[in-house]
């Protein structure tokens, strides 16, 4: 009895102490966890970098990313398809493929000459951005106030990360003579095992070549080094024609601002299938993008949950469909849901023969045939969940240097692919952010190193007219928001789809 009471009383007594202790703080508990939390530090990071790419686009986004993310229904051949097509219709959803139509014969109609939209895109913007986030990471080491020479203007600096800046550009040497005899300031250098916020602040501000034992730290703005405009390889962009929605593809939508949006929970069938899988619709552009067709040999190189690998095993078009994805884990995950999808999946040889589970590093993975077609579904900051959950969030301060490496991974997969596809097949590049460092910078880069390591020419092919179609649907961006390489689907809150990114290459060489 006493000794309850005794804990009672030490717990009462902690907890007086942790009330007084919080309440003696300036800054509010809450307010501190605001500041610190990954989601919040995503959303913070995404306000400094969309507003300064996107402008007053941004806020509605933002808005819609932190709303529920709208989902469409694939609907399972391999079930029970014209009962639960009638099942979804009953529920006002609509056939994807018939809006796409329809729209399409509307655009074509009332926008004859909108086929090749014309695009500016946000260059300028993002140099901008660039060469603020590269004065942050000087600015942060070296508080000494620089004078900068008058004929350096920051458009000089804006595509190399801060480890290049001693290179072979004379009128940058004023700078760095004073850069390198100005003193670091040693308070900024933290160990990263000191805790969240310290850490958090600095990781961002430290030159990987500068400090001694920290070799691998990373400056912010190495993650925006991919970006250049240089365009010193043949790029070519053509618009492209055969696009189209594969006939046994049954995809169920809500329309945009429909009273109805969400899907009931998957059931069911009388097979021992689900009856449909519910996909972002941003997804579904990936495997249209990827123009299959009877026969095809397909590699998706980071293919898990396996979500988009099961979308174009729906199109009933494929012979073989390699799903590789490097995480264990989560292969097996992918392996589970296609026994969920694909009847006798476990037991059958067909699926043995026509699926193909591999776990290696998509970046050394090796085939002599060459594949008719290659998606790339890269890790990336999975923009809208690192905005909603902390759990696993790229933006933990522990997760830092894997995040600043993303476009450096990002873009040697899509290397790799354009390596594993045969002249003549397409790869498709997609992502789930916003992003145009790890989106256009990084399909550009791809393409550069192919030409210049191992002389593969791609063209990037258009796809826009016909996707123009979805406009019913789903938002993309267009104008100033639109990329150059690809497609992006940005999320509304009436069509609350995305982040999503598609870039369709075809191999000419
Ligand atoms: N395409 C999947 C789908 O539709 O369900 C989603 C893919 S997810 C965006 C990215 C995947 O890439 C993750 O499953 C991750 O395990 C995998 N991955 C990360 N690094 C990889 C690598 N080096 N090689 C192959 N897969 C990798």
């Amino acid at each position: 009895m006493f000794a309850i009471t005794g804990s009672v009383t030490s717990s009462c007594f902690k907890s007086s102490l942790l009330v007084q202790a919080r309440n003696k703080t300036k800054v509010h508990w809450a307010k501190l966890k605001r500041k610190t939390s990954p989601k919040y530090k995503a959303q913070n990071h995404f306000d400094d970098f969309y507003g300064s790419v996107f402008g007053e686009k941004w806020e509605p986004m933002k808005e819609a990313m932190l709303r529920r993310q709208k989902y469409v229904a694939v609907i399972n051949n391999y079930g029970d398809p014209e009962e639960t097509a009638e099942y979804l219709a009953n529920r006002g959803a609509h056939c994807l493929k018939n809006l796409m139509t329809v729209q399409q014969a509307f655009h074509k109609q009332y926008n004859p000459a909108s086929d090749m939209p014309p695009k500016s895109n946000t260059d300028n913007k993002l140099q901008q951005y660039i060469s603020k986030v590269q004065s942050d990471d000087i600015a942060g080491i070296y508080p000494q106030k620089l004078e900068l020479p008058d004929t350096l203007e920051h458009s000089d600096m804006s595509l190399n990360s801060v480890q290049h800046i001693s290179t072979n550009q004379s009128k940058m040497q004023s700078e760095n003579n004073q850069l390198n005899s100005s003193p670091i300031d040693e308070s900024r250098i933290i160990d990263p095992s000191l805790g969240l916020s310290a850490t958090e602040a600095l990781f961002q501000y430290i030159p990987a070549t500068k400090l001694k034992g920290m070799d691998d730290w990373l400056p912010e703005s190495v993650h925006y080094s991919y970006l250049s405009s240089n365009k010193d390889f043949p790029l070519v962009i053509d618009v492209e024609t055969e696009l189209k929605f594969p006939e046994h593809l049954k995809v169920y939508t809500y329309e945009m601002d429909s009273e109805w949006t969400m899907f009931p929970e998957p059931k069911r069938c009388n097979t021992g299938v689900y009856n449909y899988y519910p996909l972002d619709c941003g997804s579904v552009i990936s495997v249209l993008a990827l123009c299959l067709e009877g026969g095809d040999r397909v590699l998706d190189l980071c293919a898990a949950p396996g979500g988009k690998a099961l979308l174009a095993l729906q199109t009933l078009l494929p012979d073989i469909v390699v799903c590789n994805d490097s995480s264990i884990s989560r292969s097996n995950r992918m392996q589970k849901m296609f026994s969920d999808y694909l009847i006798d999946y476990k037991t059958s040889n067909k699926w043995q023969e026509r699926v193909l589970i591999t776990k290696f590093d998509g970046r050394a993975f090796m085939d002599d045939q060459g594949f008719d077609k290659v998606l790339v579904d890269v890790p990336c900051t999975t923009d809208r969940v690192s905005m909603r959950e902390d759990e696993n969030n790229i933006f933990r301060p522990d997760r830092i240097k894997e995040r600043l490496r993303l476009p450096e991974m990002q873009s040697q997969l899509l290397l790799n692919a354009l390596r594993l596809v045969r002249v003549g097949g397409a790869v498709v590049y997609s992502t789930c952010s916003l992003s145009p460092i790890q989106n256009d910078g990084v399909v550009h880069m791809a393409l550069k190193r192919a030409f210049e390591e191992h002389g593969i020419q791609a063209c990037v092919r258009d796809f826009s007219a016909s996707v123009a179609g979805l406009s019913s649907t789903l938002c993309l961006a267009s104008g100033d928001s639109a990329p150059q390489y690809g497609q992006l689907v940005i999320p509304s809150v009436s069509a609350n789809f995305g982040p999503s990114y598609i870039s369709r290459l075809v191999r000419l060489k």
